[in-house]
């Protein structure tokens, strides 16, 4: 089958066709600047295209998707539509979209109000313009709704769990998911009898407890703020210094706010990027910052997987999987090496030769096993799309 993958963000959205017998992106694009100065950019196997366009709303943004996709001769071929939603709430699985799961994806705006308004919207679009096409919300939180109580609560009143349903949802589920499924059947094992930490790393982080193939705990929480050192994200830190910082800077909460999401991670730390492979380059180089960051966002993972590794009876293989997972090797290393107390050796060879020639294991013979795993959450999305339309 043939099937369309929107990722409707705040001012953009992203597209891939997939076919799901060959496991092939056939055509994928991006429109950005949404109400401002939109940009479309696309290819396809008739061609590219690179232009500026006028596309106040996403309806306009839709469209255009719609009509590169007739110019690249694929829309009459396409059979169905998967649409990436951030946040899932209360579901625990992919839905097919209806008028209630939009209306129920605009309700929860609080819990993610970038995202949820966008996600809601784009499959209204989509409706409009694809209308005899079968629709299905894939969520990052699905996957995460098996984590026990004790994994999910906050230390807060429990009133804010009951009245506002705060608590740990966790994010990156698809990712979390598909690797999951692609480590187990390059071990050559069950899902179901395979404990597994899985470790997605690129501008965002998270890392999961995979139990019997099912989620026991994950480092992101009620948002993806929770957790990992990121990108621009600060991860979890003592909510004391919130307090402190607006005390004595005079912050209020949207400048906080400003501060752990854009200004924090590698970014605030290293002051100089929030890339790490702009980072390890100048960290070669002597860069002082670039050191700093890079030495602690390592750290802090091997802590927080050392934390979550008590949700398991055993870790039959530690995944690397995002854009840093896949691709730093000085990551990896610096990882396995905080991790030694549970065992962990890295095989340098098998290390620089990113996992991809080496059977995907990075870790030496006879110890415990690491892996690298190409994530590929749209291809998940296209399948689960595929078994509910
Ligand atoms: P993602 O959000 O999964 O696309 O990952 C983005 C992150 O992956 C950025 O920090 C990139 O610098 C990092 N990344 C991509 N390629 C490499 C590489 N070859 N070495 C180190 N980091 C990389």
């Amino acid at each position: 089958m043939r099937v369309l993958v929107l990722n409707c963000g705040s001012s953009s959205v992203k597209f891939a066709v997939i076919d799901t017998k060959t496991q092939e992106s056939i055509s994928s694009g991006l429109v950005e600047n949404i109400g401002v100065d939109g940009h479309v950019k696309a290819k396809g196997p008739e061609g590219k295209i690179d232009f500026n366009f006028d596309c106040p709303t996403h309806a306009e943004a839709v469209a255009e998707v719609q009509k590169f996709l007739g110019e690249q001769k694929l829309i009459d071929s396409i059979e169905a539509i998967g649409h990436r939603v951030v946040h899932g709430g209360k579901y625990i699985k992919s839905e097919k979209v209806t008028q209630e799961v939009i209306d129920y994806i605009r309700s929860i705006t609080l819990f993610a109000p970038l995202h949820e308004p966008a996600h809601a919207t784009g499959m209204e679009c989509a409706m409009k313009f694809f209308p005899k096409l079968p629709q299905v919300a894939v969520f990052d939180t699905a996957f995460h709704q098996t984590m026990p109580r004790k994994a999910f609560l906050y230390g807060i009143p429990y009133k804010f769990y009951e009245q506002d349903a705060i608590r740990r949802y966790g994010f990156h589920g698809t990712s979390h998911r598909f690797v999951t499924g692609e480590a187990c059947k390059i071990l050559g094992k069950k899902p179901e009898e395979t404990c597994l930490i899985t470790a997605h790393l690129g501008n965002g982080s998270s890392c999961s407890a995979i139990l019997n193939g099912k989620c026991a705990d994950t480092t992101m929480g009620f948002t993806p703020l929770d957790g990992l050192i990121m990108g621009t994200r600060s991860g979890s830190i003592d909510p004391a210094i919130l307090f402190f910082i607006s005390k004595k800077y005079g912050y209020d909460i949207d400048r906080l706010d400003k501060m752990v999401n854009k200004e924090s991670g590698l970014l605030g730390l290293s002051g100089l990027s929030n890339d790490m492979r702009t980072l390890s380059q100048a960290a070669s180089e002597g860069n002082v910052g670039a050191q700093i960051a890079i030495e602690t966002f390592c750290y802090k993972l091997a802590r927080e997987i050392g934390g979550i590794a008590m949700a398991l009876p055993r870790i039959d293989a530690l995944v690397f999987t995002g854009g840093i997972g896949e691709n730093s090797f000085l990551v990896r290393k610096t990882v396995m090496e905080n991790l030694a107390l549970l065992g962990y050796q890295i095989d340098d060879e098998r290390n620089m030769k990113s996992g991809k020639e080496s059977g995907h294991i990075i870790s030496k013979d006879g110890t415990p096993t690491a892996m690298v795993v190409a994530t590929n959450e749209e291809l998940l999305i296209a399948l689960d799309t595929e078994a509910m339309a």
